[in-house]
């Protein structure tokens, strides 16, 4: 049976500081190395203090996944050298004197499958690297140590998993999780990175790092797969050992470095106390988790009659639920779902969309009162959609200025129509025979009014030209 594990780094992206200094925690809009000081840079003599929010955005992540959270927490120097990490040891957790990491003994359904977590451990990133060109051939490595100290939470699977397909599965509801919990921001860039061990039925466990996106690490856990399958099938022994992804070719290739557990000469962070976390603040922080993605689903579908499909979209993504809540009320939830999910999870399907976008929820409650009391058409709400999305101004105005408003005037529609029937002479025979071909006339009739003549109304006065019923 194949076997595959997980080891997820999540940023805690919604933090002010790093976890031990007061440098940023988004260490993205600085200009290289001008985000740090003497503790993240691990300058002789300085001393880490440790950040409490990021304690407490870790304790959240724990206990949405059903993890035992401990009494106090301790940290940990993993020794190693390496020139992304400043301070030769990187500060971490280990369960070495009885459980003190973040949380451990956990679960995550996929599907029908239970997926254990084995433990939560609070740390920090290391800096980043960049290497000139291809990594085995560079001659320019630059090093960055704005990201260096950084919060971060890594997640670590029992071997549960079966299939790639199944990791991709369990990313995604670890992603939009983490997302609902408002601790991590999983879609910016490096913000939630993996590396997965896989071992097929009777060989070595290895493990693959160096994984850049969720879509690689499913690619990478099915090339691994294989790669083992072909060597047990021509007998060849998989030894245990480390392989990278290759991003440009799409395999995994094997590191040749190895470093055992034993080798990082972990030992007690001497610099920073025992935390003590008491169940009062376990209470608190229990009060104020927000609302799980599916108890709001449920609520979605309970309370306002969305269908289930529309609910699972909605309250699995934190911006469009957000929106949904602040712009629905009693009478008009159900079409503030379908416009979300229908219309504008289409406009604003990018981050840089959503960001740039200056449509609000009573931007989105004017648009669904304005098609209800029949003031715009749903054609021109997608217009209206589009405008307020570049330039937030209110309904009415963007109504006014791109002359959205219906038109439900009979005379005025009358001299539409008028025309539509010289121009369709030849619908007009075919609609006497066949009385669907009306609906391609009102089709016409929208067309010539972009979209703005009331539908029903169009309809009567078409058939009442035709003489038809
Ligand atoms: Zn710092």
């Amino acid at each position: 049976m194949t076997k595959i594990g997980l080891e997820i780094h999540c940023q805690l992206t919604k933090l002010e500081s790093k976890l031990f200094c007061s440098c940023k925690a988004n260490y993205r809009e600085f200009q290289p190395n001008t985000n740090i000081c003497p503790v993240c840079m691990g300058i002789p003599g300085s001393l880490p203090l440790l950040n409490k929010s990021a304690v407490e955005k870790a304790t959240l992540i724990a206990m949405a996944l059903d993890c035992n959270t401990p009494s106090k927490i301790a940290f940990f120097r993993k020794n190693y050298f390496y020139p992304d990490l400043p301070k030769n040891f990187q500060i971490t957790q280990l369960n070495a004197y009885g459980n003190t990491s973040i949380g451990w003994e956990g679960k995550i359904s996929v599907g029908d499958a239970k997926i254990r977590i084995r433990r939560i451990q609070l740390e920090e990133d290391p800096g980043r690297i960049i290497y000139e060109g291809a990594t085995e051939k560079t001659k320019l490595t630059l090093v960055d140590y704005n990201r260096a100290g950084t919060p971060l939470v890594e997640i670590v699977t029992e071997p549960d998993f079966e299939t790639p397909h199944q990791v991709r599965e369990f990313l995604n509801i670890l992603s939009d999780l983490l997302e609902n919990l408002n601790v991590s921001d999983p879609g910016l860039e490096g913000a939630m990175r993996a590396d997965a061990n896989v071992s097929i039925e009777g060989g070595s466990k290895v493990e693959i790092k160096n994984i850049g996106s969720f879509h690689d690490l499913e690619k990478a856990v099915h090339f691994e797969i294989t790669r083992q399958q072909s060597l047990a099938e021509r007998e060849i022994e998989i030894v245990q050992e480390t392989r990278h992804w290759d991003d440009g070719r799409k395999i995994t290739v094997s590191a040749r470095t190895k470093e055992e557990e034993a080798e990082y000469r972990y030992h007690l962070e001497a610099d920073i106390p025992w935390i003590r976390i008491n169940d009062d603040t376990k209470n608190q922080l229990q009060v104020h988790m927000p609302e799980s993605i599916s108890s709001k689903k449920e609520r979605y579908v309970s309370k306002y009659g969305i269908t289930p499909q529309v609910a699972d979209i909605l309250s699995s993504d934190r911006y469009f639920s957000e929106l949904f809540e602040n712009a629905k009320n009693e009478t008009n939830a159900k079409d503030v779902a379908n416009m979300i999910t229908t219309d504008i999870m289409g406009l604003l399907d990018t981050r840089e969309k959503r960001d740039s976008s200056k449509l609000n929820a009573e931007h989105l409650s004017a648009l669904i009162e304005s098609i209800k009391s029949s003031k715009i058409t749903r054609t021109s709400a997608k217009l209206a959609l589009d405008e307020i999305i570049k330039n937030g101004k209110p309904l009415q105005q963007i109504i006014d200025s791109l002359d959205l408003g219906h038109v439900s005037d009979e005379g005025e529609l009358t001299d539409v129509i008028t025309q539509i029937l010289k121009e369709e002479a030849k619908a007009v025979e075919d609609a006497k025979q066949n009385s669907e071909i009306v609906n391609f006339l009102v089709g016409k009739v929208m067309q010539k009014t972009q979209g703005k003549a009331d539908p029903e109304l169009t309809l009567t006065l078409l058939k009442k030209s035709l003489d038809i019923g």
